[in-house]
């Protein structure tokens, strides 16, 4: 079990999680009119589900017991998030950080770390049409924004 000021320090290294936490979210969620129901409640319980799930990543990555990530949706993802999919970030690369999903609120894409043995199983060919370099992907275009 990661100690909650890890946590902490690993939400506050996230570009979105760092800016919009429970609170923002169901804020938001009252702003949209979409307080008072239980859609509200599914919807952030999601959303910090998915976050806890990626702070572990992270922790995985930061500690370098992993040096790759993958992209991949939770469907239905939007059409920018589905052609990334697949594709893989090293954290050898400094913008590594500004990769990781979710990209909005209400982004369905997600990643999952890939060890260096699954690396060096991937084809030549596959290794080169799925590394992508992190400054690709710093302006992401998710599309999903509030969209469950
Ligand atoms: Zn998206």
């Amino acid at each position: 079990m990661m100690p909650e000021e890890r946590k902490k320090i690993l939400r506050n290294a996230h570009h979105l999680y760092k800016r919009i936490g429970g609170a923002v979210v169901w804020g938001l969620l009252e702003e949209c009119g979409l307080g008072d129901g239980t859609y509200a409640g599914v919807f952030l319980d999601e959303y910090l589900k998915e976050m806890s799930y990626i702070i572990s990543v992270m922790e995985e990555l930061e500690k370098g017991e992993s040096v790759f990530f993958t992209f991949f949706v939770h469907e239905p993802g939007c059409a920018w998030c589905t052609s990334i999919a697949g594709k893989i970030i090293s954290i050898g690369d400094a913008d590594w950080r500004n990769c990781l999903p979710p990209f909005a609120v209400g982004c369905r894409m997600s990643c999952r770390t890939l060890s260096v043995a699954a690396m060096q199983a991937l084809s030549a060919g596959e290794k080169e049409s799925r590394l992508m370099v992190a400054h690709d992907l710093v302006l992401p275009a998710c599309s999903l924004l509030f969209q469950f």
